[in-house]
């Protein structure tokens, strides 16, 4: 048997993937990838193609970055790993919340609790919140709100607050007092609202009656994805985040802004919230932080949500919340030189600057291809195609119709991600205006094959 076919063979027989049926991909092999370098991955039948997902949008500093790799090894040599539960600390980790407390300085943030991922992170936040409510004598407000198509990972806590039914309804009942609203979301809304900005009024109107609705006095946070990632690329008006801070300082509800994709230049600025000029009172990361070299995150806390803990007598303040490996130095080693290489090369820069050409790439292929219903993107590089059978009535195309256009754009050399009928374009930041063209044309000509 060759290597290709015991791995293929074991694939099927042993292992379980997530977001995948177990049965169906004993049916169909997944692509298997053997190796990567710069912009491109290889796969095991030696099929090399441009990775247009950059991972699974967190590769943004791209597969050769020999810093990161140089850190973790030297980390490895130093101090493979020590706990961080309290009156143990690591000097990679220490380093690390300095450098991630001045990245977020504009944004208004000032403590890191180290997390394994995103999903930790999120958790991380929601827990936190509750808390802090309670050292406040505010033992009430324990609720979140959040919106439809909003993605927060899928622990218990994140796949209550998400907005997409596909990450909940085999694992109800979630948490209680979690309420959703709509997405700013112009292409499909509950108001047939098509202006952005009317609609971005309309849904923070219903925040303000569902807050109302609640009683303020028991909603803990709202948590949002500045611009909503594996939804769609849901890219809300300018005036929706603001309004969204606006009515948690008016209700005293905090506002957790999801970063998990948007921060480190992917949203074409160090954080999603900046793009929009917002402040937020806790911050999730994770993703980019090690460009997928090593699994880290950060849940990042305001100098307000930091004081009421650090200035609690009482020790209720203590945190029974963490994890083995939070703050693990191999992450915090591989953090601090992605962080550093995401600096030196500007990746922010090249993300708004490339994000704009994807966008106008694909805004040209929708007037080639009656199949693209909407185009989403234009903020950094990040940005999503919907597929439809008919632009009148917005009909959705089956699942199989997105599988198919990912399958043949990476025959044709390059890897996209369909999920449902959106196919979502997050490639690493490093990519050059030539990696642009590659990206439309592959996608022009599945979209000619599929038509
Ligand atoms: C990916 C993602 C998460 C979950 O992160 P994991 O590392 O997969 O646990 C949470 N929130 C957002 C916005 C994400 O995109």
């Amino acid at each position: 048997m060759t290597r290709s076919n015991f791995l293929k063979e074991n694939n099927a027989r042993h292992m379980w993937h997530p977001m995948g049926h177990p049965g169906k991909l004993q049916q169909d092999t997944p692509t298997i990838i053997t190796s990567a370098d710069g912009v491109h991955i290889t796969d095991i039948d030696g099929h090399r193609a441009l990775d247009a997902v950059g991972g699974l949008w967190n590769v943004n500093v791209g597969y050769s970055c020999q810093p990161i790799k140089d850190a973790i090894t030297a980390q490895l040599d130093q101090l493979p790993y020590y706990s961080a539960f309290a009156g143990t600390s690591n000097d990679a980790a220490i380093e690390l919340s300095f450098e991630l407390s001045q990245w977020f300085a504009p944004d208004g943030m000032a403590r890191a609790f180290f997390t394994s991922g995103g999903s930790d992170s999120v958790e991380t936040c929601l827990r936190l919140a509750r808390q802090y409510h309670q050292l406040r004598g505010e033992r009430g407000r324990v609720k979140f709100l959040s919106l439809k198509k909003g993605y927060h990972g899928t622990h218990f806590g994140g796949a209550s607050v998400n907005g997409n039914p596909r990450f909940r309804a085999a694992y109800e009942p979630l948490l209680a007092g979690c309420f959703h609203l709509p997405a700013p979301y112009t292409y499909r809304n509950p108001f047939n609202e098509s202006d952005p900005e009317k609609l971005a009024q309309a849904i923070l109107a219903m925040a303000e009656d569902e807050i109302k609705f609640q009683d303020p006095a028991t909603i803990a946070a709202f948590i949002i994805e500045p611009i909503l990632g594996a939804g769609g690329v849901i890219v809300p008006h300018e005036t929706f985040m603001p309004g969204i801070r606006a009515l948690c300082d008016k209700y005293g509800i905090l506002l957790i802004s999801d970063e998990v994709i948007t921060a480190f230049g992917r949203s074409g600025d160090w954080s999603g919230a900046r793009h929009w000029g917002v402040k937020p009172d806790m911050m999730s990361t994770a993703k980019a932080i090690t460009a997928g070299y090593f699994p880290f995150g950060a849940a990042m806390m305001s100098h307000t949500v930091a004081e009421v803990f650090e200035q609690d007598k009482t020790g209720s303040a203590s945190i029974g919340h963490g994890y083995t490996y939070s703050a693990h130095p191999v992450g915090a080693a591989a953090a601090l030189a992605c962080l550093a290489e995401t600096k030196r090369l500007k990746v922010n820069e090249n993300a708004a600057a490339r994000g704009a050409e994807l966008y106008q790439g694909l805004l040209g292929l929708q007037e080639k291809h009656a199949m693209i219903g909407d185009v989403r993107g234009g903020h950094g590089l990040m940005a999503a195609i919907e597929l439809v059978t008919d632009r009148d009535t917005k009909t959705q195309v089956g699942p199989d119709t997105g599988l198919d256009l990912q399958r043949i754009a990476y025959e044709n050399g390059v890897m996209v991600r369909a999920s449902g009928a959106n196919i979502l374009f997050s490639p690493p930041l490093i990519l050059t205006s030539q990696d642009v063209g590659t990206i439309i044309g592959a996608l022009d000509t599945a979209l000619g094959a599929i038509g």
